[in-house]
């Protein structure tokens, strides 16, 4: 199937690695421009660069998406360089283990900031080039907003979030012909995976017991299926899909975890 991707310009926040990277390696190998923003400058040139020598088109840019300014940067040069922005992808975040009782007030919004405001910032600094282009957003949610996990109530907050602003964006976007979805992992493989399960005392006793959950085929989800969900919502072939929630994640959050 042909996605429909050529010279269409995708920002991937987070694009350098784990799932983000998956998603802009997918975008440029569709024929599309991966603009990775993130804040490694490293991490973002070496994936861009990975990308043009394997033949695609990519661009980094560094970003701290805490930072207001960062984000509306990220516009501003991509703008600078394509002209037009045709798809965004709010990707970048962090488990950042702000609890109840382990957190405080500064650390819960300093959360919001690293996990949520980007993804508004993004969107709206980005809205003409949209509107412009009838593009569409994709945002990368989390299945801790269903089904909670402990002790990260600012992440938890800010995938929550995320998927009401879905369908709100979703909705206020319908004049413009731009539409909003969201894709829900539960377990993925990524760097960000991998430091989490290591922070644990026996990380592979934890890691045999959470794949055991997981209905489907008791796996963790690639971080490429992550990928191609999200790309087919970004491209035409998805004209008519607006404001879902697509979980991409065997099962993990809506099956019956006690059926092996
Ligand atoms: P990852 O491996 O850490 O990759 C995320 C990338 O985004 C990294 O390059 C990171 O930079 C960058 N980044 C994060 N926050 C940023 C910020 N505020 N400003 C600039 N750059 C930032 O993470 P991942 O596992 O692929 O996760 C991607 C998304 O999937 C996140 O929204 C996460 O919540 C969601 N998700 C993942 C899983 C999973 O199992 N992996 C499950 C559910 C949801 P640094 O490395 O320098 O921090």
């Amino acid at each position: 199937m042909d996605l429909g991707l050529q010279e269409k310009v995708m920002i991937v926040t987070g694009g350098a690695k784990g799932i983000g990277e998956a998603i802009a390696r997918l975008i440029a190998a569709e024929g599309g421009i991966a603009v990775i923003a993130g804040r490694s400058t490293a991490d973002n040139e070496k994936t861009a660069n990975d990308i043009i020598a394997a033949g695609g088109q990519a661009l980094a840019i560094t970003a701290e998406l805490g930072k207001v300014e960062d984000c509306k940067k990220v516009i501003a040069e991509t703008v600078a360089k394509y002209g037009k922005i045709d798809g965004l992808v709010n990707n970048a975040g962090a488990n950042d283990g702000v609890g109840l009782e382990s957190g405080s007030p500064e650390k819960f919004m300093q959360s919001l900031q690293n996990n949520l405001s980007h993804y508004y910032n993004l969107a709206h600094f980005a809205l003409p080039y949209l509107k412009a282009s009838k593009g569409n957003i994709v945002n990368i949610g989390s299945k801790v907003a269903n089904t909670g996990q402990g002790n990260t109530s600012g992440y938890a907050a800010s995938k929550g979030a995320i998927n009401a602003l879905t369908r709100e964006w979703a909705v206020e976007m319908l004049p413009y012909s731009v539409r909003v979805n969201t894709v829900i992992p539960a377990e993925v493989w990524t760097p960000l995976y991998e430091t989490w399960i290591n922070s644990l005392p026996n990380p592979q006793e934890k890691l045999a017991s959470i794949t055991a959950n997981i209905p489907f085929e008791k796996r963790m989800t690639t971080a490429v299926e992550i990928a191609n969900a999200t790309v087919f919502l970004l491209s035409p072939r998805s004209s008519h899909t607006t404001g879902q929630i697509v979980y991409v994640d065997g099962g993990y959050t809506h099956l019956d975890r006690s059926i092996s």
